[in-house]
């Protein structure tokens, strides 16, 4: 397909700094030095505390203590209580190892302090790449975008992703590559975008079938780990982040933001479930991001090789497996309704409770 010339843009490239490869945190010290910091606090959940004692060890004397509050959703009195840790320290800095949990916290800190923020992402979810920030507090979910939110200097070290479980990883993996997917058909997209999502999707397909692949059900095929598919995952990851921070989101965003929202599904496996769906809403609207989607992929048809790609990487495939009830279905259409966003397709309320309905039975297929 010949792509048609973009008819205008305003671009900016993010402000922080990116190392990647391999035990790129043992230059951990320098970084924290080109930020000014003399003393960081390290940012983990409980889950994650080896990580960050290994973090606080590269600080030696650089190092404030570890704050492991952590938590999904970045809740606010959570976020008081790690401010409290924060000024009794001393530090001067922050630095999180950890998914968008931990790095949501970060950025909570950092945003009300103006503290620099070193991350250390261990997932492929992508909030180090992004100037946005998602905070619940009375169990409503607010989220804002600021320049200053985004982290200063992003370290992505393949080691660190190593210990992320298989299952973790294709479906952290497949919401990373739903904010490539997105972007390519975003109404604020320019060509640098396009250029990166469609490499974050065929990094992040190819790597991720990689890694599916080397473990069975007894366990991993090598003693070996898979370093080169980490490293796919983890670059499609970064530039699928990139991509989410510099471009608006559409349905899919929107319908998984309602559903984690009001009915607390679980973030990385809601992305996981919806996108072949939303992609498929989509389709004829958008025939250039098609067009890219089945170039990354490798496949026919986009909404279908996205399906192919979770079934074949054992990624959750209906609403029902992840716990959405039925009956939140239409409440769920209803709220998608609301608050109107720029989609390439017109939001029809029966189209997209048709969407959910299918993607609760896990019923792929014509729309
Ligand atoms: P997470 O950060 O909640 O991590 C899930 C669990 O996995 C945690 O217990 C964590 O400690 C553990 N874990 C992480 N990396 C590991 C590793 N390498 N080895 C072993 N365990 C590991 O999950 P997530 O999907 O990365 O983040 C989800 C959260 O991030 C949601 O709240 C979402 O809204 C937010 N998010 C925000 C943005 C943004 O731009 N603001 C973007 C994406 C996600």
């Amino acid at each position: 397909m010949i792509e048609q010339p973009s008819q205008s843009f305003t671009f900016q490239f993010p402000a922080s700094r990116v190392l990647f490869g391999q035990r790129t945190t043992d230059v951990l010290q320098t970084e924290i030095e080109k930020l000014n910091i003399s003393k960081a606090l390290v940012i983990v959940t409980p889950q994650q505390r080896d990580a960050g004692n290994q973090i606080c060890e590269i600080l030696a004397q650089n190092n404030a203590g570890l704050c492991d509050l952590a938590q999904m959703h970045t809740p606010t009195d959570v976020t008081q209580k790690a401010l409290d840790q924060l000024q009794a320290s001393g530090a001067d800095g922050l630095v999180s190892i950890g998914g968008g949990s931990t790095i949501g916290l970060a950025k909570a800190l950092s945003i009300r302090t103006g503290l620099p923020h070193l991350a250390i992402p261990t997932t492929y979810a992508g909030s180090e790449m992004t100037p946005i920030l998602g905070e619940t507090a009375d169990g409503k979910k607010t989220t804002r975008r600021d320049p200053k939110i985004l982290p200063d200097t992003v370290i992505y070290d393949v080691a660190h992703t190593l210990t992320l479980p298989v299952s973790m990883s294709v479906t952290s993996g497949l919401n990373a590559m739903a904010h490539a997917v997105e972007a390519l058909y975003a109404k604020d997209r320019n060509p640098i975008i396009s250029l990166m999502a469609e490499r974050a999707i065929s990094q992040l397909c190819f790597g991720l079938r990689a890694l599916a692949q080397s473990f069975t059900d007894q366990g991993p095929q090598s003693a070996e780990p898979d370093t080169f598919a980490r490293a796919q995952c983890m670059e499609g990851a970064w530039l699928a982040g990139a991509c989410l921070g510099m471009s608006s989101m559409a349905i899919h965003h929107k319908l998984c933001h309602t559903l984690g929202g009001t009915f607390d599904l679980p973030h990385a496996e809601t992305h996981a479930v919806i996108l072949p769906y939303a992609v498929q809403y989509i389709g004829d609207a958008a025939p250039s991001a098609m067009a890219a989607i089945c170039r990354a992929l490798d496949a026919e048809e986009a909404s279908h090789g996205l399906r192919t790609l979770a079934e074949d990487l054992g990624a959750p495939t209906s609403l029902a497996q992840i716990g959405m009830p039925e009956d939140g279905l239409e409440h769920a259409a209803d709220i998608a309704m609301q608050n109107p966003y720029w989609n390439p397709r017109p939001l029809d309320r029966s189209a997209i409770l048709d969407l959910l309905t299918r993607a609760h039975q896990g019923r792929f297929g014509a729309a």
